[in-house]
């Protein structure tokens, strides 16, 4: 997939703009691609969709080449569609004792899995947990989680031969109210394929507990197996969220994408190995990166653009040590401030900024009127933004006519600026403007 795509993208670095027709030719690639990572037929396509709309019309980021961009704009659409932000890894323990279901085929990872949340519960949350095994089909499946919970210090029902899934149950719910547990987990029982007795028994069972989360465990190495079981369990049982686990394997975490996208379900967790702390929350970009093999170009991308903005801002700092801190700056200071949160932050941020606090103050300056300096200032010539000395009458009433503002309001600015821009001087010279702008950047 990286080599097929590193290709394809090569080849785009070497035209100089991003056409319509470039970013289909890749996307079309991207689609090969990810049907390659085990990313299912529909997904793929709604994807490649998602991205050409995306991607037509969007600027290229300077320095960096189109083709470098595209990859970009696909891992981003990625991780969007992969769910954004990183799960925050909180299991929903709003009721004492709290049931967790835990359902999925056999050989999932459903025990192990259940044994390593546990263990997580315990240490992570110090929860008091409780864990069944409703595996009546297979003794050692039993044995089993009784082993991992001796193992990571977390109690195991006792096993009564001959209960039924629902009996154990009950008798988890029963056993988890009465010593007190904060948690109590079940374990079900998985069989090869799905089927209705499987299904219609962890029904019964969910029934039995009402719990308050249900996760489905899925073999992430599955591939497209891993979607339909995800919806026939979603479905017939109702999950909140889903674990894939084997995600240490060699798999490109397709399924991820496909599950995501056709379920809608949250990805929670991801199993990355056979030990106890072998578990971690899901995180998008991670996932993104995988799927597409490229992790390189985004993060060589994402440094070209903080490289240009910390470039950008240096040539900046040099001319404002010389002096020469012109309406342009000042917008662009204005523009950041806005970004950042405001005038009292950037005030905050400059050391001995009395001055300027000051300055900002007498201009009756506060988040509202900085869009109205900001219209000012755009309503200058470059000449004038440039040198904003040669500002007279005639150049004033234009400018503030054109902002809709008086000659006054301009003159606060004018006065704003000088005494920023003398400021700005004496800082140069006592190294305090880089130290300044260190924070601003
Ligand atoms: P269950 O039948 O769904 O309960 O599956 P198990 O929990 O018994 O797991 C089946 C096998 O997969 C065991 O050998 C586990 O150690 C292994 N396993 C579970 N999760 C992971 C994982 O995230 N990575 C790897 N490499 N192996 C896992
Ligand atoms: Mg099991």
């Amino acid at each position: 997939l990286s080599d097929r795509l590193s290709g394809v993208f090569e080849r785009l670095t070497k035209q100089g703009a991003l056409s319509e027709d470039d970013v289909r030719t890749a996307l079309r690639e991207v689609r090969v691609a990810l049907l390659e990572a085990d990313v299912s037929l529909p997904v793929a396509r709604d994807f490649v969709r998602a991205v050409q709309d995306k991607a037509t019309g969007q600027a290229v980021t300077k320095s960096v080449t189109p083709g470098q961009q595209v990859v970009k704009i696909v891992h981003d659409e990625l991780v969007h569609v992969l769910g954004g932000d990183a799960d925050d890894g909180a299991l929903k323990i709003d009721q004492v004792p709290a049931p967790i279901l835990m359902v999925g085929l056999q050989g999932s990872g459903k025990t192990t899995t259940t044994a390593k949340l546990a263990k997580r519960l315990t240490e992570r949350d110090r929860k008091r947990v409780l864990m069944a095994s409703l595996d009546t089909n297979r003794p050692a499946a039993m044995e089993q989680l009784a082993i991992l919970g001796s193992q990571i210090g977390v109690d195991t029902l006792p096993i009564v031969p001959g209960e039924t899934p629902v009996q154990i149950a009950r008798r988890a719910k029963q056993q988890a109210t009465l010593g007190g547990y904060d948690v109590y987990m079940l374990d079900t029982a998985g069989r090869l394929h799905i089927d209705a007795e499987l299904i219609a028994q962890a029904a019964e069972v969910r029934d039995v507990a009402n719990p308050r989360e249900t996760l489905l465990v899925v073999d992430g190495l599955t591939g497209q197996d891993a979607v339909n079981v995800a919806t026939e369990f979603d479905d017939k049982i109702g999950v909140t969220g889903v674990v894939l686990t084997r995600m240490d394997g060699d798999g490109r975490g397709g399924a991820a994408l496909s599950m995501r996208a056709i379920t809608g379900k949250p990805i929670r967790f991801v199993g990355l190995g056979e030990k106890m702390d072998a578990i971690e929350t899901f995180e998008p970009s991670r996932i993104a990166g995988r799927i597409l093999g490229m992790g390189d170009i985004v993060a060589l991308v994402e440094k070209a653009q903080q490289t240009f903005e910390t470039e950008q801002a240096e040539r900046m700092m040099k001319r404002f040590q010389k002096g020469q801190f012109n309406m342009n700056d000042l917008k662009m200071q204005m523009e950041q401030m806005l970004k950042m949160g405001g005038v009292s932050s950037m005030v905050g941020m400059l050391p001995g900024a009395q001055k300027m606090a000051k300055a900002v103050d007498e201009a009756g300056f506060d988040d509202k009127v900085i869009a109205r300096q900001i219209a000012l200032i755009q309503s200058m010539t470059r000449k004038e933004r440039a040198n904003p000395q040669i500002l007279q009458a005639s150049r004033k009433k234009r400018i503030a006519a054109g902002a809709g503002m008086q000659v006054s309001d301009l003159n606060k600015l004018l006065k704003m600026h000088r005494q920023m821009s003398d400021m700005m001087k004496k800082m140069g010279k006592g190294g305090m403007l880089k130290k300044a702008m260190a924070g601003m950047f």
